[in-house]
């Protein structure tokens, strides 16, 4: 059979079996879009239906988490842990703790992590997990007896060796700490079993900058690679999680120019772009005060608020999605394209909808997808297992090293993997070519099960 038949019947075979399950759809036929010419180049792939195995959790665990809040009111939350692959190591991924939760979420998120893992050449599997919780206005006491409850059951299915969860929206180092402790208690055993720990408690430094950072390594290698540079480049982000202002501070230490990004209640455009004391605001009021960025608008002159927009009209050389799935729409894109941005790349899991990426691709902007551009956290979680079983800790200096030293390697596999296959240039085919082969030989060389 033909390759481009076998896709098409893969991704309806796929979409029959799940048919409520558009995100995961939609990462799939994202992965396989690019795999045609592998597939007819090794065809051992069809015969091993790798793509029918590779779609295939090996394992869903989903459970009750009842908890109760201040008031002594019982609650019912349902949590998941997607335990996705395991060819290459142990299950690794996130945790999301957030309403829009569901299997289909997670499955897509999971998908992902497989290939963004495989990416990063550390020995780690794909997983993903979560709840349907909002951490979002609960107390410290709430999130603490909802994170207990959760690991009563998941305890029984994690572990150092078998599958290592760590943070994502919704989940930071209060909530791993808290199913840290739980965890410890009910298997008696101190062991790296999560990452995004607390420095002082077996986590590594530069954890919560390596993914903002990595992303920013990654648009530094793109521009180098065309033979330009971040220098004075003006930059919009769209998230102020971890990943957006970790990345803000990285782009403007490399030389360019944020003057755009936003939260939920809207955006700020500042046309002098953030800096070192712009920045140690936005920490204090997004990490500790959870406050809005109305109050940046307040605060800096230059800067203005613009409540319930969005970031992506503002004009710019450089586009960073670093909130959620399908955040950058057709529209937008078009949008980016008018006002001459010349790249996007993905702080985010999957946020620019398949229509966007066409667009963005017929502008001929550079664009990066998140498995690749935001891979550097889960690389600095991996790093971060290294030091636990070494049983020792790494300077700033050192994981930065390293870090960087991955995001390189990533950023140059993507390009040959593209130019192999005959898609030079191409950093989506690249990621997911080179994520799919690693993870399909292993599969292979362990045969079937
Ligand atoms: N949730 C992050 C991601 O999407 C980090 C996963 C990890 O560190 O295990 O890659």
């Amino acid at each position: 059979m033909d390759s481009k038949t076998y896709a098409a019947e893969f991704l309806e075979y796929v979409t029959k079996k799940d048919p409520a399950q558009k995100v995961f759809h939609q990462a799939v036929k994202e992965v396989v879009s690019s795999l045609t010419p592998v597939l007819q180049q090794h065809p051992l792939y069809i015969k091993e239906r790798i793509l029918e195995r590779i779609a295939e959790p090996e394992r869903i665990i989903i459970f009750r988490v009842p908890w109760q809040d201040d008031k002594g009111e019982i609650h019912v939350n349902r949590g998941f842990r997607v335990q996705y692959n395991s060819a290459l190591g142990p299950y690794k991924g996130g945790m999301r703790f957030h309403s829009t939760v569901n299997q289909d979420v997670l499955k897509f998120l999971g998908f992902e992590q497989v290939f963004k893992n495989s990416l990063t050449t550390l020995p780690l599997g794909g997983g993903k997990g979560g709840s349907d919780f909002d951490t979002r206005e609960k107390s410290d006491s709430e999130v603490m007896r909802f994170c207990h409850s959760f690991i009563n059951e998941l305890y029984h299915h994690i572990g150092y060796h078998t599958d290592i969860p760590a943070g994502d929206l919704g989940c930071g180092a209060r909530e791993i700490g808290y199913m840290f402790g739980q965890y410890k208690k009910l298997t008696n055993d101190f062991t790296g079993a999560f990452t995004g720990k607390k420095p002082n408690w077996g986590g590594s430094l530069l954890r919560p900058e390596a993914t903002g950072y990595g992303v920013a390594y990654f648009a530094q290698n793109m521009l180098q690679n065309k033979g330009d540079s971040l220098e004075k480049k003006t930059c919009i982000i769209s998230g102020t999680g971890n990943v957006g202002i970790y990345a803000m501070e990285k782009l403007t230490q490399l030389g360019a120019k944020v003057v755009g990004f936003m939260d939920y209640d809207g955006s700020v455009y500042d046309p002098d772009g953030v800096n070192e004391e712009k920045l140690a605001f936005l920490k204090d009021l997004v990490f500790m005060r959870r406050g809005s960025l109305k109050e940046y608008g307040q605060k800096f002159k230059a800067a203005h608020f613009r409540p319930g927009k969005k970031t992506w009209d503002i004009p710019c050389d450089l586009a960073f999605p670093t909130a959620c799935e399908n955040e950058l729409q057709a529209e937008d894109a078009k949008t980016l394209a008018l006002n001459g941005c010349k790249g996007v790349c993905e702080g985010s899991n999957m946020p620019c909808t398949p229509e966007a990426i066409d667009i963005i691709k017929e502008n001929k902007m550079l664009y990066s997808p998140g498995k690749a551009a935001n891979a550097g956290g889960v690389a600095v979680s991996g790093l971060e297992m290294t030091q636990n079983s070494m049983r020792v800790y790494w300077t700033r200096e050192e994981v930065d090293q390293y870090l960087r030293r991955i995001m390189n390697s990533i950023h140059s596999n993507c390009l040959e993997a593209a130019a192999q296959y005959g898609m030079p240039g191409d950093y989506m085919a690249g990621a997911n070519i080179f994520g799919f082969k690693k993870v399909a030989d292993a599969m292979i060389d362990q045969g079937l099960v």
